[in-house]
């Protein structure tokens, strides 16, 4: 029992089978949004940053990181931005990626872009939204949204319009990620992207704000698990019933960041077996291996072989599909 369980350790969290999954961290940061990701490569993400330096700093240390491969601003708000400071201060930062959104009102707070002007050897990216980001050669990473023209914005829902939206695909499952983008931007990537909206696992766009997860979004992405990052008791009242009851319509189990950084493996593709993603599972540094992933493990289903000899015909010919 031991051993099978130091060798499920290896297979998920070890330290050279772990290159081959994709490893997502929905971090929790209360009332803001920040998800680090491990690539198959060894590469790492990270998409936004929080509203305040400490969590994500503390799980990053915890992580041992020092270097991040790719730093993702979705949107100027300070629930996505403000943590990214304390990053760019305390790791080496190789490749920023923002949205030309100005936000008028987070002017003299927002300083990343000159922070990734500062950090040597960093490169500032502003992508298109149809763009492929060649991260990971096993992994497409496809822009869906963003404001690639410079944009002087005021209102909230316009900046969080602008949210650079990302989808990771890897071993036939889907990551959507759609910073704050709301039902106006969600109606449009479903007449651009269609089907190529489809996510095993969605984190719920605008911590499960009513004017995002519109039904007909969610039909297009078929979300399994949906993950919501928000603080509790924040003042906006998120995540808002009527978001949450059209993700559960909709078929997803809903998880959420107040109290546990949520962790999802997509293991390494394996000829003949379909992907069996592990997670959403609240993560622990200390027991990085929780005993319920004993249960989550794929196992082939064995179509037990009919005894001709004592089933009666009529169950033959139904095993047979005649
Ligand atoms: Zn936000």
């Amino acid at each position: 029992m031991k051993r099978t369980l130091a060798s499920l350790a290896l297979i998920l969290f070890g330290v050279s089978a772990v290159k081959a999954q994709l490893n997502v961290y929905y971090i929790d940061v209360g009332q803001g949004d920040a998800t680090y990701m491990e690539l198959p490569n060894g590469h790492n993400v990270l998409i936004d940053g929080g509203p305040s330096g400490e969590p994500v700093y503390k799980f990053l240390k915890e992580k041992g990181v020092t270097t991040i491969d790719h730093v993702v601003l979705t949107h100027p708000h300070s629930d996505h931005y403000r943590g990214l400071k304390k990053v760019f201060a305390a790791f080496d930062v190789k490749n920023f990626y923002d949205s030309r959104a100005e936000n008028v009102d987070a002017k003299g707070d927002n300083n990343l872009r000159e922070l990734a002007d500062a950090e040597p050897g960093c490169k500032t990216h502003y992508p298109e939204a149809g763009d492929n980001l060649n991260w990971d050669s096993r992994v497409t990473v496809k822009v869906l949204n963003t404001c690639s023209e410079p944009v002087q914005l005021k209102y909230n829902d316009d900046v969080n319009n602008c949210s650079l939206v990302l989808r990771f695909f890897y071993n036939g499952t889907g990551l959507l990620f759609t910073g704050d983008a709301e039902s106006v931007i969600e109606n449009a990537m479903m007449r651009v992207f269609k089907s190529g909206l489809e996510s095993y696992a969605l984190k719920v766009g605008h911590h499960g704000s009513r004017y995002s997860s519109t039904s007909q979004f969610l039909a297009r992405v078929r979300p399994k698990v949906a993950i919501i990052s928000a603080g509790v008791d924040n003042v906006y009242g998120h995540p808002h019933k009527e978001a949450l009851d059209r993700l559960t319509t909709a078929g997803a189990k809903i998880f959420y960041t107040p109290g546990t950084t949520q962790t999802l493996v997509i293991p390494a593709p394996k000829k003949g077996v379909a992907a069996q993603v592990i997670g959403p599972l609240p993560y622990d540094p200390e027991r990085p291996v929780q005993p319920e992933i004993e249960v989550l493990i794929y196992t082939p289903p064995v179509a037990v072989p009919l005894n001709v000899n004592s089933v009666p015909l009529e169950q033959l010919m139904r095993a047979a599909g005649e």
